[in-house]
């Protein structure tokens, strides 16, 4: 992960909850959480069940400085925090954002609610880390390391969530992982965050033919993705939040048929690197 623009990495793909099978070892089965390189800086967008390798790996490079943006904290987005070991360590600095919760709801007391007996045997107050915890209103714009810009935006989602814009070194890339889309409009939020970007990541966690069925679960379609995409003018189209169920054959399959529609469309796979 090295180079002059932005480095991605893809650390978890999968949405709702992780998954293990020998049909999702190509694409994998963690939970969102996607890593952003820029100089010095690693910022993670959300913390699900990939992000514990995230934190294994870095550490053993030498880095000691993270910020995590979640989007909302849905289990799936917000589960590898407590695994993530580089937390355990008191060398480690570490910035948690949220801005989905609205007046009132912090960053503290979503990560406090989510460590919390009977649901887990221990709370934040295990952590090492100097740990920051930081909130924002959606629809803020941000500046957590200096030349990197986020525009922030609240989603369609049960309970809110995040959709991010980052700006830096020349590029855009659009964060969109958890939000639902109304048939036949084109989401004028949505569209704002992806427009002109070079990179679009968006929540594809079912089908148009599915799609009836799960009304109201705040979740779209990877022909949802393409037509905003071709709307906004992006370049590439990276669908997230897999389906749990959606095997490789199938997420290879929604692939093919997808780049006949939009070249610059692909399936996201856990560890894949993508530079911007
Ligand atoms: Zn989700
Ligand atoms: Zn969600």
């Amino acid at each position: 992960m090295a180079g002059e623009g932005l480095d991605l990495k893809f650390w978890g793909t999968r949405g709702s909850l992780p998954t293990a099978s020998p049909e999702h070892s190509e694409f994998g089965g963690c939970t969102m959480c996607v890593e952003l390189r820029f100089g010095e800086a690693v910022i993670f967008f959300d913390a699900g069940s990939g992000l514990p390798f995230a934190g294994k790996e870095l550490w053993a490079e030498g880095r000691r400085d993270f910020h995590i943006f979640f989007t909302h904290g849905h289990y799936d987005h917000i589960m590898g925090l407590p695994f993530f070991l580089p937390v355990y360590k008191p060398e480690t600095r570490l910035t948690m954002w949220s801005g989905h919760l609205g007046p009132g709801g912090t960053t503290a007391e979503m990560v406090a609610d989510f460590m919390r007996q009977p649901f887990f045997p221990v709370g934040p107050e295990v952590f090492k880390a100097k740990v920051e915890m930081r909130d924002f209103n959606a629809g803020d714009t941000l500046t957590p390391v200096e030349g990197l810009t986020m525009r922030t935006a609240m989603l369609n989602h049960p309970g809110g969530a995040v959709g991010y814009r980052v700006e830096c070194a020349g590029k855009i890339i659009a964060m969109v992982f958890d939000t639902e889309h109304e048939p036949g409009q084109v989401d004028p939020v949505v569209l704002d965050l992806m427009r002109g970007a070079d990179l679009v990541l968006y929540d594809s966690n079912f089908t148009d033919a599915e799609f009836d069925c799960f009304r109201t679960f705040g979740h779209s379609t990877w022909q949802e993705g393409i037509r905003l995409a071709k709307a906004a003018g992006a370049k590439r189209i990276a669908f997230v939040h897999h389906s749990t169920f959606r095997t490789d054959a199938e997420l290879l399959e929604i692939e093919t048929e997808a780049q006949r529609l939009f070249p610059g469309a692909f399936c996201a796979r856990d560890f894949q690197v993508v530079s911007v």
